[in-house]
């Protein structure tokens, strides 16, 4: 089990996958905030289950998985909904986050969320590393990536934190305004600095028990 977390965040597009990559080929492993949230209402889970009953069965596709658009919609045009939504799926999704990051085994793990700040996951971490850059170039990557419009982006960069607030509560910044190239020293420079840290609260720990 990996003791010391590690939470990497950043804006739509800022480059998470790109660099959780570069800390996978030095073997860290890594749990996907994103991926469980997805996980946490799969057919034939009990949250799935639950807001098919809650909400009615236009919340379900034909094959039995969640209608996402009819789900967001919902939630958009009403707020107690929203927050019955969020006190079912957060829970759930913590709880699964735990899991996953117990099953670890690197000398350290990465809790990749976009939201993790939003959603207060940085509470799980030891340490929180952002990745960084202007808005404009944000904007620009994830629109050469995704099949998206300006303003669509521009929505999703508002309902998040700001570049600002998000690098106050930064404990280590990655710059990634730069090319590919210049990420891989950054990276390799801060599995240094958490394999070091990672080893010291270990110590730690054995030495208190
Ligand atoms: P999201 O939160 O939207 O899933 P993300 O933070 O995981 O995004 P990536 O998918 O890693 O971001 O990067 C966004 C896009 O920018 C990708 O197409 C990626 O290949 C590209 N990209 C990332 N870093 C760089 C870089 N330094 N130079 C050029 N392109 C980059």
């Amino acid at each position: 089990m990996s003791q010391y977390i590690v939470g990497l965040t950043g804006g739509i597009g800022c480059g998470k996958t790109t660099v959780t990559n570069l800390f996978s080929d030095l073997g860290v492993q890594h749990v996907d905030a994103d991926v469980i949230a997805r996980d946490v209402v799969k057919p034939g889970t009990a949250c799935l289950a639950a807001i098919a009953e809650q909400f009615g069965p236009s919340m379900l596709l034909a094959d039995g998985s969640l209608n996402r658009p009819a789900l967001r919609q919902h939630i958009f045009t009403d707020a107690t909904a929203k927050t019955w939504l969020e006190q079912l799926l957060h829970p759930a999704i913590r709880q699964q986050l735990l899991t996953y990051l117990a099953a670890c085994s690197s000398d350290y793990v990465l809790l990749v969320a976009p939201l993790l700040l939003e959603n207060n996951l940085q509470l799980y971490c030891h340490r929180v590393l952002v990745i960084d850059l202007p808005e404009a170039l944000q904007l620009s990557r994830t629109l050469a990536r995704d099949q998206v419009s300006e303003q669509q982006v521009a929505a999703i960069m508002a309902a998040q934190l700001s570049r600002e607030d998000r690098l106050a509560q930064a404990d280590d910044v990655i710059v990634n305004d730069s090319t590919l190239e210049q990420l891989l020293p950054q990276v390799q420079l801060l599995h240094k600095r958490y394999l070091q840290l990672a080893a010291a609260a270990k110590n730690m720990t054995s030495d208190n028990s």
